[in-house]
């Protein structure tokens, strides 16, 4: 394949249509962005729903539980049930609930939606919220004067408290070559709409614990790994060469569905321009490949 197929007419986008049984989302830049739904987003996923088609929403987003996840898809306007819904504050909890024992906790640099899915499994953990109890890099020491023993893993995921001390004990932590390493995700930044100025994503601050702990994650619970794809096979039955991947993003949502025998369809409402897909043709970057392409959500179901 030379390049991607336009989803923008009415014969290709109703035999991907026939052809498919579940359609898996991504939601920031795909569904809605700064905080509005995409016009035209609702009647989309009505007639595929009309249509029969299993819709299932799966975000690299981590500051949210499933519960609230349901919550804003719905507040939207959206239909969805809760086995419907993946991100990753709940895959990371999922990944641990059977490795983690009673008496065992979890360091987690992470907002109060790890804490929340981590409790629903019964995983004990420590760290969530702010950390500023030591007043310069000099005390850092008394941070982890005595470590905890029993700590089985250190969960990094996106923190608004993110700091020198959060980092500190998590390396400390990760010291112990047996001490399991999850990252929620590893997205480089996040969409902004005005471009002139940038934000960093999870992946920024994971990559920071994993320089100075010297070692990567053993997991990955997000797009484009596929522990996330797991468990959404887990809960939701369909077959995988029946099902598409939507996404805004190359390097996690359309590598997702490649990785796991998905077609992919790029939207261009998010993340990557129409520069950036011809890129990854041209540099034959086959992981990041969609096999169809529109311009956002709505274009492509008008010819629905
Ligand atoms: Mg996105």
């Amino acid at each position: 394949m030379t390049e991607a197929i336009k989803a923008e007419d009415s014969v290709t986008v109703r035999k991907l249509v026939s052809e498919t049984e579940a359609f898996l989302f991504d939601c920031d830049g795909v569904l809605w962005g700064s905080g509005k739904i995409y016009p035209g987003v609702s009647d989309t996923l009505n007639k595929l729903q009309s249509q029969g088609k299993k819709i299932i929403y799966v975000t690299n987003n981590s500051t949210k539980s499933r519960l609230q996840y349901l919550e804003k898809i719905r507040g939207y306007g959206l239909q969805a049930k809760i086995n419907e819904v993946y991100c990753t504050a709940y895959t990371c909890a999922k990944y641990l609930q059977h490795k983690v024992g009673q008496d065992e906790e979890v360091y987690v640099v992470g907002n109060p939606s790890i804490g929340t899915e981590l409790d629903k499994v019964g995983v004990n953990h420590f760290g969530i919220g702010p950390d500023d109890t030591i007043k310069n890099a000099n005390e850092a020491h008394k941070l982890v004067d005595p470590l905890k023993k029993n700590v089985k893993a250190v969960i990094v995921g996106f923190d608004d408290y993110f700091n020198y001390s959060k980092i500190t004990k998590a390396i400390s932590y990760l010291a112990n070559p047996e001490t399991i390493f999850v990252a929620t995700n590893m997205d480089s930044n996040f969409p902004v709409t005005n471009s002139e100025y940038m934000m960093p994503g999870t992946g920024a601050l994971i990559t920071a614990v994993a320089f100075a702990a010297g070692r990567q994650p053993d997991v990955i619970c997000g797009k484009p790994d596929s522990v996330m794809m797991d468990y959404v096979k887990e809960e939701c039955e369909f077959d995988q060469s029946h099902a598409v991947m939507v996404g805004d993003r190359l390097d996690t949502d359309i590598q997702f569905g490649n990785k796991n025998g998905l077609k992919t369809l790029l939207v261009l409402s998010g993340v990557t321009s129409t520069k950036t897909l011809e890129d990854v043709f041209r540099n034959n970057d086959k992981e990041k490949q969609p096999t169809y392409y529109a311009k956002s959500l709505s274009e492509f179901g008008q010819y629905l």
